[in-house]
């Protein structure tokens, strides 16, 4: 009896190879990545996944994957890449089957692994292959030659913050410690704000100097790995995560904060599980960081235009990076309160329960800048299936009659803005800190 979990397996059948039995139930299975063993089919999973909804496959969602796992583990199947393939990366890794799974499988973890796996046995969809020799050899996914930076030039208080760092750096570098101005925080800007979605490192740099924090950025910064970690790519993040914390621990922050919650669930969650250590310096989005600068500094802050007789509606995506797995759910919220003339409209699926946007998972990355033809790529169906996603998604916020949709991540505003320009809808989707830039800051 020991180790049992409450858990009625007694409810309709599944249709599955194996059916839910104590040894199931039974820990314990010390590696997470086998945790698909203790899988009981009891299918609570099939309805909150999103891509099930949209392709109604049954290798599509986390018990159906399962099955597949303990099939190959048992023999019973052979590795068929053809048969098998989709149902590894049609998953957007977005944990929502994680919150309903009555014997707590930590599903992004096994997925995770049965992707590092299937790569290891030649499993490599092109686009992943292209993308992974462009941040091999780039240190970003959009074979960039130039400096992730240019956008400064645009934007003075982004172009101080970074001679500010190219000066801190070159004085450490000069072997004269008496020369060193101590620095408290630096922006870590990732790829996609660095060299396509620029507004946002332009807002988080106004903002930050607005908060009175003389931040710096690193020169030096490298891709997170991010997408390389979540499609089984594990082992080539290594030199990134070196490269990463080593720059960090040189400029002797001890904030590091950022407007990408990609990165930010990266560095604070695979980093230090990678390097088997602390990082020894501190990680917050801004979202968080911002109500926290706010409070130490009694500061207030309001819009030209909203009040609270006339107030900008929105309603308030969490992402799935930001929000199961880093469990920051009210401090978007508390940010968006604090805001003067910001009325918050909540959706249906929030918070735990929120639905993905269709991005995640490195889904979208197959999907974006990368040269190449995949007009007859494998994975072709998957994105018919991310189109549906982020349709459901805008469909949902438009529901409740918000002016704006906003989020905290800069990829499921790329993703949903594109589903609300295709579908010609009333709703805009921003991110809170684009918003957020308009507003004075007051005592
Ligand atoms: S992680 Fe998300 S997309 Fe993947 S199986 Fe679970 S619910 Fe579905
Ligand atoms: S909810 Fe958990 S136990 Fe039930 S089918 Fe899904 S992964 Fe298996």
């Amino acid at each position: 009896m020991k180790n049992d979990k409450k858990v009625n397996t007694s409810g309709p059948t599944v249709s599955g190879m194996f059916s839910p039995n104590r040894d199931n139930l039974l820990d314990p299975i010390t590696d997470t990545a086998m945790d698909f063993e203790r899988c009981v089919q009891c299918g609570y999973c099939r309805s909150v996944c999103r891509v099930y909804n949209a392709t109604y496959n049954e290798m599509d969602y986390a018990g159906g994957r399962m099955r597949i796992l303990k099939s190959l583990a048992r023999k019973e199947i052979k590795f068929d890449k053809d048969g098998i393939i989709d149902s590894i990366f049609r998953c957007m890794l977005c944990g929502n089957c994680a919150e309903v799974c009555p014997v707590e499988i930590d599903t992004v973890a096994v997925f995770q692994k049965f992707r590092k796996d299937a790569i290891k046995i030649g499993v490599l969809p092109k686009r992943l292959g292209q993308m992974n020799d462009a941040i091999m050899e780039k240190k970003n996914p959009f074979m960039e030659d130039e400096s992730r930076f240019r956008w400064v030039k645009d934007c003075p208080e982004g172009k101080r913050a970074l001679e500010r760092g190219e000066e801190l750096f070159k004085q450490i570098r000069s072997g004269d410690p008496s020369s060193v101005v101590p620095r408290k925080v630096a922006y870590f800007i990732g790829c996609t704000a660095g060299y396509r979605n620029t507004e946002l490192a332009i807002a988080s740099s106004k903002i930050l100097e607005k908060l009175g924090i003389d931040f710096i950025m690193m020169p030096e910064e490298q891709c997170c790995g991010s997408v390389l970690y979540r499609t089984g790519l594990e082992d080539n993040t290594i030199g990134l995560i070196h490269h990463n914390t080593d720059l960090i621990r040189e400029s002797g922050v001890t904030d590091v904060v950022f407007s990408c919650s990609g990165c930010y669930s990266t560095l604070a969650l695979e980093y230090p599980r990678i390097l088997k250590e602390e990082l020894g310096f501190n990680l917050y989005h801004l979202v968080e960081y911002i109500p926290m600068m706010l409070k130490e500094k009694g500061l207030k802050v309001k819009h030209p235009k909203y009040t609270k007789e006339n107030p900008l509606v929105v309603t308030y995506h969490d992402p799935c990076h930001l929000g199961r797995y880093m469990k920051k759910y009210d401090e978007p919220r508390e940010l968006l309160a604090m805001m003067e003339g910001i009325k918050l409209v909540e959706m249906k699926h929030i918070k735990e329960m929120s639905h993905c946007c269709g991005a995640g998972g490195g889904v979208k990355a197959l999907y974006g800048d990368i040269a190449g033809d995949i007009a007859r790529d494998r994975l072709d169906e998957t994105q018919r299936c991310v189109i549906q996603l982020r349709s459901d998604r805008m469909k949902e916020a438009e529901e409740t009659d918000a002016d704006y949709m906003v989020s905290a991540c800069v990829f499921c505003k790329n993703n949903l803005s594109q589903a609300a320009k295709e579908d010609e809808a009333a709703l805009e989707v921003m991110d809170i800190i684009e918003i957020l830039q308009h507003y004075t800051f007051y005592k």
